[in-house]
C-alpha cells in the first residue's frame, strides 16, 4: 500500500497530485458501516497553499457505498460526493494555533507527515459523507421480503454503532 503514503508538505509544496480508486471491501471501516461491500470510491488529491500561505491538500471522495435504511431495512446505494480541504500543521500545537487563526469550523486542519497515509484520509472523508441514519428518499415495496431476511437484518442494524461515533474513537479529534 506504498503508493498511500506520502511526504505531505512535500506534495503540498511541489503541488502534486495524485489520484485513483478503492473498492469498498478495502476499506475496513467503511465497510462495517455499510450493508455490503459492493461499491467503489474514486478520489483525487491536490497539493498546494491557502492565502495565507498555509499547507493545504484538496481532498475529493467519489461513488457509492451501500447502506441499510434504517426505515425499512434493505440496503441501498449511497451516493458520494465529497470534497474538503485540509490544512497541514506541524504538530498538535501547531494544529491549534492555524484553527485559531483560520477560524473556520468548515476547514480541517491535521498534522502531516512524511509518511501520511492517505488512504486513511479517504475512508475518513467516505465515513463522514454517510449520513448517521441512512434512509431512501422512499422506500420500495418491501411487503415482498420474506420475514426471515428481515428479522436476519434488524439484528446486524441493531450492533451498529454511528459512523461520528467510531470517527471519534479512531481519530480522537473533534
Ligand atoms: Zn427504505
Amino acid at each position: 500500500m506504498q503508493a498511500f503514503v506520502i511526504d505531505a508538505f512535500t506534495f503540498s509544496r511541489l503541488e502534486e497530485q495524485r489520484s485513483g480508486s478503492l473498492l469498498v471491501a478495502d476499506l475496513p471501516r467503511l465497510s462495517a458501516e455499510s450493508a455490503n461491500t459492493d461499491g467503489a470510491l474514486d478520489w483525487s488529491l491536490t497539493g498546494g497553499k491557502d492565502a495565507s500561505g498555509h499547507a493545504q491538500l484538496v481532498l475529493t471522495v467519489d461513488g457509492s457505498v451501500q447502506l441499510m435504511c434504517q426505515r425499512c431495512l434493505t440496503p441501498f446505494a449511497f451516493d458520494i460526493d465529497s470534497e474538503s480541504v485540509l490544512i497541514l500543521a506541524k504538530d498538535e500545537e501547531n494544529a491549534d494555533e492555524i484553527e485559531a487563526f483560520l477560524d473556520n469550523d468548515e476547514i480541517d486542519v491535521v498534522v502531516g507527515s512524511k509518511t501520511f497515509n492517505i488512504m486513511d484520509l479517504i475512508e475518513d472523508e467516505a465515513l463522514l459523507a454517510i449520513p448517521q441514519s441512512p434512509k431512501h428518499a422512499v422506500c420500495p415495496d418491501v411487503s415482498l421480503a420474506s420475514a426471515d431476511t428481515t428479522a436476519a437484518i434488524e439484528v446486524e442494524v441493531g450492533k451498529k454503532e454511528s459512523p461520528f461515533a467510531v470517527l471519534k474513537k479512531i481519530n480522537g479529534r473533534t
